[in-house]
């Protein structure tokens, strides 16, 4: 069980006020999108519940499972399960892609004391779960043998970091537009990961521009809309195709280019 809330959220970001008071909450097993225009503040958003030192929170709070986590460090974070695949993956050099997944794994099954995670000991079992994780979002077993992100392509890094979320299986993942640049096939990818971690009672977060990604979820509980820095709007997924259909002006957004 894990439940996300963020408060009243103000956050700074070198003194310059981005996030104006946002409020969210999700609860286990729930999808949520977070749409908006460029520059709204959804990667401040992000980076903010991840902890990221260069965004200040000069209000509000962010809970998991009913405690403050504003005073944790991003390792501290994604020790209690929380997860963000960054929009632009860096690459590790040298480091073999299925080791830093068993690693992370197991890490992650050790701090969340949860009983129904496995800890996988041997090199084989962890390929085999590998294996079957690879099936699920499409990708093919030849990835394993790559280093992690190095000389990956962008749709390669994007397909990637919905591995890492499929198999290390975080009680909450936020998906910084895990959809921008890929094919259709990608996307699909991406959101089959999405479907798959779900699934399983975990909490995905997906943040988007374009409503593409989200017709192929399995499901989708709530739709917000995000506009300078604040919640404007929260809906069924049906709203995310009338947004799609009407553009943002609809609801009196101006999109600006960044
Ligand atoms: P989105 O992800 O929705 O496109 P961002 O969170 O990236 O939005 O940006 C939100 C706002 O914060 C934008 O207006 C942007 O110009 C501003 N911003 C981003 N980075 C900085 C920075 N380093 N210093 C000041 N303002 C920034
Ligand atoms: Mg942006
Ligand atoms: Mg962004």
């Amino acid at each position: 069980m894990a439940i996300l809330e963020i408060r009243d959220l103000h956050v700074q970001r070198d003194g310059k006020e981005i996030l104006k008071g946002v409020n969210l909450k999700t609860g286990p097993g729930e999808v949520h999108a977070i749409m908006g225009p460029n520059g709204s503040g959804k990667s401040t958003l992000s980076y903010t519940i991840l902890g990221h030192p260069k965004y200040e929170v000069t209000k509000g709070d962010i809970l998991l499972d009913g405690e403050s986590i504003l005073g944790l460090s991003p390792d501290e974070r994604s020790k209690k399960g929380l997860f963000l695949a960054f929009q632009y993956p860096t690459e590790v050099a040298g480091v073999g892609y299925s080791h830093f997944l068993r690693t992370a794994y197991n890490a992650l099954s050790k701090s969340l004391a949860d009983e129904k995670r496995e800890v996988f000991l041997t090199v084989r079992e962890f390929q085999n779960y590998l294996k079957k994780n690879l099936d699920e979002v499409g990708l093919k077993h030849d990835f394993l043998s790559r280093y992690l992100n190095e000389g990956f392509s962008g749709g390669e890094k994007k397909r990637s970091e919905v591995l890492q979320m499929a198999v290390l299986q975080p009680r909450i993942s936020i998906l910084d537009e895990p959809d921008s640049g890929l094919d259709i096939d990608a996307v699909q990818a991406v959101a089959k990961a999405i479907s798959s971690v779900s699934r399983k009672d975990a909490t995905v977060i997906v943040i988007t521009h374009y409503a593409r990604i989200l017709k192929f979820l399995d499901k989708l509980d709530y739709v917000h809309v995000m506009a300078q820095g604040k919640m404007i709007k929260e809906g069924p997924k049906e709203l995310a195709d009338e947004l799609e259909q009407k553009g943002y002006s609809w609801l009196g957004i101006q999109e600006t280019t960044e």
